[in-house]
């Protein structure tokens, strides 16, 4: 079905109001600092030249800026993780252990979203077009049997939806983990193909995933732009049962849309959905599946030139990660 002329964004997730970004912050204290230090230190000594007595001969020390805040405050992501496993521990740790530093999750996270668990599914797999015999066998779904994984689409020049979705899911784990969550990956360029949709879900339900977000851009003919939502319909079946899903689903997928909208510029899909952004399916395994609440993102049409010509950009990628990041933390009410 297709629907024209859509109507402008939904702005579905207006309350969320992330805090400003820290460059923000850092240009403001900067100024503020610089502006102030001068001031208070002439005035201090414009006091001692025309009392002459000291109140005990220690002048008052201008703060200087800590280094962070001239340099490395652009580190993100894991590395602001990593930066804070200052906490000592209560037992001298063995040189075995600790030389695997560089690869354990940093200390108790800090955050709004410490203490919760979002599962990230990077949508297909470069490796699928190798293995179409295994990606094609069948799996149960609960309600159907399907696919186990599909090769995805590409752009007319041949960028694909499987490279697109792990960098958008490795941008949204970087600015999660920086939140204090912690995130799991049902692959990470880590396996030569799948996982199938089935074991997609699987994880999300093993993790205990307080969301799950999977990743995807679309690939129908020109003209047809914008983003989707894909939210869970209440099915039962088999192994599926989306009934506790489907109510904060919805409402992780609406956030979800109102900040993606709101942090790349982009409208809703003009060819379904209403102009909503939002559309339902009973037809996915990984949603039929799921016990936590899930949804998947569209993140554009990679057949259209327009739409490719922003997901094949680095810096429009990290603006997709922060506004599913922005979504996932206003469900999670961080
Ligand atoms: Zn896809």
């Amino acid at each position: 079905m297709r629907y024209d002329d859509s109507p402008p964004p939904p702005e579905s997730a207006a309350s969320v109001s992330p805090d400003p970004p820290w460059y923000a912050r850092r240009s403001t204290l900067a100024v503020a600092v610089a502006a102030l230090a001068p001031t208070a230190l002439a005035g201090w000594v414009l006091t001692q030249v025309l009392t002459g007595s000291g109140p005990g001969g220690q002048p008052p020390q201008p703060k200087a800026l800590p280094a962070s805040h001239t340099t490395g405050a652009g580190a993100r992501g894991a590395g602001d993780a990593k930066a804070s496993t200052a906490t000592p521990s209560p037992a001298a740790p063995d040189s075995a252990s600790a030389s695997a530093s560089t690869s354990a999750p940093a200390a108790p996270a800090k955050g709004p979203l410490a203490g919760r668990t979002v599962v990230i599914d990077p949508g297909h797999n470069t490796g699928n077009f190798k293995h179409t015999s295994e990606i094609d066998r069948q799996v149960d779904i609960g309600t159907n049997r399907k696919e186990c994984d599909t090769t995805g689409t590409t752009t007319n020049s041949g960028y694909m939806e499987a490279e697109f979705t792990l960098d958008v899911s490795r941008r949204t784990r970087a600015l999660l983990e920086s939140k204090g969550a912690k995130v799991v990956f049902t692959h990470d360029a880590d396996r030569p193909w799948g996982p199938c949709i089935d074991e997609r879900a699987r994880i999300g339900n093993e993790a205990k995933a307080d969301a799950v977000v999977s990743v995807h851009a679309d690939g129908v003919s020109a003209g047809n732009r914008g983003f989707h939502v894909i939210l869970p319909a209440t099915v039962k079946g088999g192994a599926a049962d989306t009934s506790k899903i489907v109510g904060p689903s919805r409402d992780l997928g609406e956030r979800i849309a109102g900040n993606f909208a709101r942090s790349t510029g982009s409208a809703p899909a003009n060819y379904l959905g209403s102009g909503t952004g939002l559309v339902v399916r009973d037809d996915l395994g990984g949603l039929n599946l799921s016990t936590r609440p899930k949804v998947f993102i569209e993140c554009g049409n990679m057949r259209d030139a327009k739409d490719a010509a922003q997901l094949t950009s680095p810096e429009w990628r990290q603006k997709a990660a922060e506004g599913i990041t922005n979504g996932i933390v206003g469900f999670l009410g961080g």
